[in-house]
């Protein structure tokens, strides 16, 4: 049940056609991991609050450093030296106290995963490296969890929905080997801002769609963008045969 105060303040999206009070109410009950609080996770996690996901679970284990402020949204100049999910927690609180929020301050391994993802609707991968994302991928396999995936270094992004319960690939089929820029390095390869900031956005924008039903969301494609030409490209996916992590096929 909403309250008329939430009924007033979720107003323009309840407004929505195929979102109404149904999909609002979904958003209420639904609980939430923002893997990684940085150029990512603070644009996709403020959205998800801004939305009045019911709980958002922040996991990072890393500080705010100062060369962090150029993109990562979420963290202020104040900031600097604190727990990036701390320091989040405290950005989505300020923007939605409604929001219940429970801070992870440390890297997650697959074993701490697969504790953690049983009590998930939905993840969103907002992580830096390759043995993170792969840790993922097989704890959410195993536990039939969805993820929103992104990625974004100089001027390209990627975002994904994977959900191979319902018969897509998985992170590995689409990545099978980690690549050349193993880090997927922002700090050696640079990126502008607004790269991540939309890569996020359209992170946020796929959970509400998932979550909510009010739209179809971007299941068995990879969308890429580069954003120094605006070329956006929608590449459909299947099932790498033979994909280490979930067998392909
Ligand atoms: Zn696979």
């Amino acid at each position: 049940m909403l309250s008329d105060a939430e009924l007033a303040r979720y107003a323009r999206q309840i407004l929505l056609p195929g979102f109404d009070i149904a999909g609002q109410e979904r958003l209420k009950g639904a609980r939430v991991l923002v893997l990684g609080l940085g150029g990512l996770g603070s644009p996709a996690a403020l959205y998800l609050a801004g939305a009045g996901v019911g709980t958002l679970v922040l996991a990072d284990g890393d500080v705010v450093e100062t060369s962090n402020l150029q993109r990562q949204l979420c963290h202020t100049e104040a900031d600097c030296g604190r727990n990036k999910a701390e320091s989040a927690a405290a950005a989505i609180i300020a923007r939605n106290a409604g929001v219940a929020v429970e801070v992870l301050p440390q890297h997650l391994d697959e074993a701490a995963l697969g504790r953690l993802l049983p009590g998930l609707d939905l993840v969103l991968d907002c992580s830096d490296n390759y043995p993170v994302r792969y840790a993922l991928n097989r704890a959410s396999l195993r536990h039939a969890v969805p993820v929103v995936s992104a990625a974004a270094v100089r001027t390209e992004a990627q975002v994904a929905v994977l959900d191979p319960v319902r018969g897509g690939p998985c992170y590995r089929c689409m990545y099978p080997q980690a690549g050349a820029d193993t880090a997927l390095s922002c700090s050696e390869s640079g990126v502008l801002g607004p790269v991540v900031g939309i890569a996020g956005s359209l992170q946020a924008l796929e959970a509400i769609k998932l979550l909510s039903g009010c739209a179809e969301p971007l299941r068995d494609n990879l969308l890429i963008m580069d954003l120094a030409t605006l070329d956006f490209q929608r590449l459909r996916v299947g099932r790498r045969e033979g994909c280490a992590d979930c067998g392909g096929g």
